[in-house]
């Protein structure tokens, strides 16, 4: 027999789509994978090296449970140039990707009976976290398709076991930026309220013109007792795998991570620790620009094939690397209605006809959209996304 907790949620939508891709391309056929949330770029230089000489000078141990002292420092010196506010190493925890930053500040600051708001669509292992926790996740509808709910749905929401609101800027799977109001708004709230913002910006680097990336902390000073800023080194230094991130916010938390941390993994990866500490040092910005460099172009061209669309608005793609596309107007006139409901029949139409494996909006709490990575090298992802729009277009 299962423990309860296990029925609680299944496995994420995101990594059971990726799991569909590859079994697809396992049985022999050409897929074009748009469902990672990765870049297929390499790493930095600097990264690379610096892992391969800790592994050579011998760098094997345990490390303290939330990270090496001399990479938080470097992690605190990142956010001081941030947020124009003073961090040392005591305010910054290093986990293992921001998975696990988020997974246990849910545990440090979640009783059983707590309630959480959550907008949609959400990342997938947003409610499943706290449900983890033994709290509660609580919907808050988006105002319009990738828009983020506007702050009086988000007030409406709010009862006397509201614990705690996430924010996630830039959103994934919608590419939605918040706005220096909307971040306004909700700091206020969060204030009086007494409440915790879970303040996710791991697709910060990576945000077009004309929007930009805001701190919830240069908007709101004074919420920063409320605050956790939680990051990954994932995405913006294409090493999803190595496992890095960090979260930042009051002490009290920390030491509760800590503690947490020190009972459950011990300590993140020595190796990506050293890795990411050498990256810190010899940064000079070029890797991440370069980065973005790419992805502008990818965005671009791929916005330009979508455009093709016929019964599909252009999605606004303001952060991430995601297109998220809205197909309630398809899917309410495309003739085989009694077959292709929702957006998991799109997914499999796609797949199985076009050999190109999406992310259905099911896997956020929104069954009408699809999520499209760009972050795909740039002739996949052309051949990717014509195969969409044929297919799309063909449906209606
Ligand atoms: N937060 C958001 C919004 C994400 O999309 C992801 C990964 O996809 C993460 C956090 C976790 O990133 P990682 O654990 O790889 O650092």
């Amino acid at each position: 027999m299962l423990a309860y907790r296990t029925a609680l949620f299944g496995t994420s939508g995101t990594a059971k789509a990726r799991a569909a891709a590859k079994a697809a391309a396992g049985a022999g056929r050409e897929i074009v994978d748009l469902t990672a949330g990765e870049i297929w770029t390499d790493p930095p230089e600097s990264l690379r090296t610096g892992a391969i000489a800790a592994i050579e000078s011998g760098v094997n141990r345990y490390t303290e449970s939330i990270g090496l002292e001399r990479l938080r420092n470097a992690v605190a010196k990142r956010l001081v140039r941030e947020t124009g506010q003073l961090w040392t190493a005591d305010d910054v925890a290093i986990t293992a990707g921001a998975k696990q930053a988020l997974f246990n500040v849910a545990l440090a600051l979640l009783n059983p009976g707590d309630e959480v708001i959550i907008p949609v669509p959400y990342w997938t292992t947003f409610p499943a976290q706290v449900l983890l926790a033994g709290a509660q996740p609580v919907f808050v509808p988006a105002r319009r398709h990738s828009l983020p709910p506007n702050i009086d749905a988000i007030r409406d929401a709010l009862t006397p076991s509201t614990r705690a609101i996430i924010v996630n800027t830039p959103g994934n799977p919608t590419g939605a930026v918040l706005d220096r109001a909307m971040l306004a708004s909700i700091a206020q709230m969060a204030l009086e309220h007494d409440l915790w913002i879970i303040f996710d910006e791991c697709y910060g680097r990576f945000v077009y013109e004309p929007c930009r990336h805001e701190h919830i902390l240069t908007v709101m000073p004074d919420a920063r007792p409320r605050t956790l800023v939680i990051n990954s080194f994932s995405k913006s230094l294409a090493i999803t795998g190595w496992r890095l991130g960090y979260f930042a916010g009051p002490r009290e938390v920390i030491s509760a991570v800590k503690a947490i941390q020190s009972h459950t993994t011990s300590n993140p990866s020595v190796i990506a620790q050293h890795a990411v500490h050498a990256f810190l040092q010899n940064d000079d910005g070029s890797f991440e620009r370069d980065l973005r460099t790419r992805l502008t172009h990818s965005r671009a061209c791929g916005l330009e094939i979508l455009s093709r669309l016929r019964e599909v608005p252009q999605p606004t793609a303001q952060g991430g690397f995601y297109f998220y596309l809205d197909l309630s107007g398809l899917l309410a006139r495309q003739p085989r209605r009694g077959t292709i409901k929702d957006a998991d029949d799109v997914t499999r139409v796609l797949l199985e006809d076009s050999g190109v494996a999406v992310v259905s909006g099911s896997a956020f709490g929104d069954p009408a959209s699809l999520r499209l990575s760009y972050g795909v090298p740039p002739d996949a992802l052309d051949a990717g996304l014509e195969h969409v729009v044929e297919t799309l277009n063909a449906l209606t």
